[in-house]
């Protein structure tokens, strides 16, 4: 089902067939959205839609059901290309938000470093935006500095233009929003200082792209990854967008079928383009799937989206505030809709287990971010992250769980 352009969260939520079911009993209150996001009926659809009727392997077939799968695989990376308004030679399909900054280093930054240049990433990233850098820098005797976060949770930009002015740096790699503080950082600007600098810059969208509409024009960052399974798509499907002249430069890191020119045993040639990037059969499926999403969304006025889960936080903390020992992680006026905190004397993972019990999923860890645990002094917090369908009435029953919660194990 399409939707028209006023926002309406609980129209959006009947296209949600999960969000009917239960969770212990109880009727799901889905608050685990950065970690992943339910999928509507329309991308259900899309993907039994395809494996019914045009389901063959891409690039070699010369017969209909092969041209079908070509055109519709074709089709999902111009989608996907003109939503981020860049051209689809720019886009390259991975499995997710991971493999795209395993392949930007290994493949753009590794060949260009040399020991001693500098690789910038910030306290706030999740670990797939720090351990590939890591492995990079290991190989190439770079060194990484990393950007301290301030109080509420924002980068301490003065030490960033620091690092910037160095004629070290080569690279800057930082997320777009954070899946733990919510912090939206100001990439715009970010990324002009970067260029000032002679720095390449590395966005990871894995959790700007569900909350906000992105126009990479607009941003001219050099490289953008996500996962589609945060967009609302399948899991499994990914995409890096990497500037024209950008792919010219990058070397392959993954060899095999669909990205070689010719191959003999005295060598190989590659593919052109972006091609020379999707080693082996890909996730077809997964791309259409994801450009259905994107369809989808396409419907859907963001800036409501936007104001609707600002909403969603600012009654969690209204409601929760006077809770005793409730510290809220990221405090910037710019967030995204992701409430982290803990609560002095309770262990998140006893906090989530009660919530569970009244159907409530919510998120308990390091969130794949152990530095920034380490920089906030915890191990572990509890996070809600809201969605597009996710409604106040989803709020009041998290944060009166979270109070009964709270006198049975405070
Ligand atoms: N970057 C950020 C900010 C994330 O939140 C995540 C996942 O939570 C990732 C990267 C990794 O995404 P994936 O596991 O889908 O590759």
């Amino acid at each position: 089902m399409s939707l028209s352009k006023a926002f309406d969260h609980s129209k959006i939520r009947q296209d949600f067939p999960i969000l009917a079911r239960k969770n212990r009993g109880k009727p799901l209150i889905y608050l685990d959205n950065a970690a992943t996001t339910q999928k509507p009926q329309c991308v259900i659809d899309s993907l039994t839609h395809y494996y019914s009727n045009n389901n063959s392997n891409v690039h070699r077939g010369v017969y209909e059901l092969a041209e079908d799968a070509e055109n519709l695989y074709r089709s999902a990376r111009n989608t996907i290309a003109s939503w981020l308004n860049v051209s689809p030679e720019e886009i390259i399909f991975t499995r997710g938000a991971t493999e795209g900054i395993n392949l930007v280093s290994n493949s753009f930054a590794k060949p260009l470093l040399k020991k001693g240049d500098q690789i910038i990433l910030s306290e706030m990233e999740h670990h797939a935006n720090i351990v590939p850098w890591q492995m990079v820098a290991k190989d190439t005797g770079a060194d990484i500095k990393v950007v301290p976060l301030l109080e509420d949770g924002s980068l301490d930009r003065s030490k960033l233009s620091e690092f910037l002015s160095s004629s070290k740096s080569a690279i800057l790699s930082i997320c777009h929003v954070s899946n733990v503080l919510g912090t939206v950082n100001p990439v715009r600007e970010i990324i002009k200082e970067a260029h000032q600098n002679g720095v390449k810059v590395v966005l990871d969208g894995a959790q700007s792209v569900p909350h906000l509409k992105v126009d990479l024009q607009e941003l001219e960052c050099d490289f953008f990854v996500f996962s589609g399974h945060k967009l609302f798509a399948p899991m499994g499907i990914g995409v890096v967008f990497a500037k024209n002249e950008l792919i010219t430069e990058m070397q392959p890191y993954q060899g095999g079928g669909d990205m070689i020119d010719q191959v003999s045993f005295q060598g190989t040639t590659f593919a052109n383009g972006n091609q020379r990037f999707e080693a082996g059969t890909p996730n077809v499926a997964g791309a259409i799937g994801l450009a259905a999403a994107i369809n989808y969304l396409a419907g859907i006025d963001f800036h409501q989206v936007d104001a609707h889960e600002k909403k969603l936080l600012t009654q969690t903390r209204n409601e929760l505030h006077d809770i005793e020992g409730l510290v809220e992680y990221g405090t910037t006026s710019d967030k995204a809709g992701v409430f982290s905190f803990s609560i002095a004397g309770i262990h998140p993972h006893d906090l989530a287990t009660l919530l569970d019990a009244e159907g409530i999923a919510t998120r308990t860890g390091h969130h794949c971010c152990q530095p920034l645990m380490q920089k906030i002094g915890v191990d572990a917090t509890a996070r809600a992250s809201f969605s597009l369908y996710n409604s106040m009435d989803d709020v009041h029953a998290f944060t009166n769980a979270v109070k009964r919660a709270v006198k049975i194990l405070g």
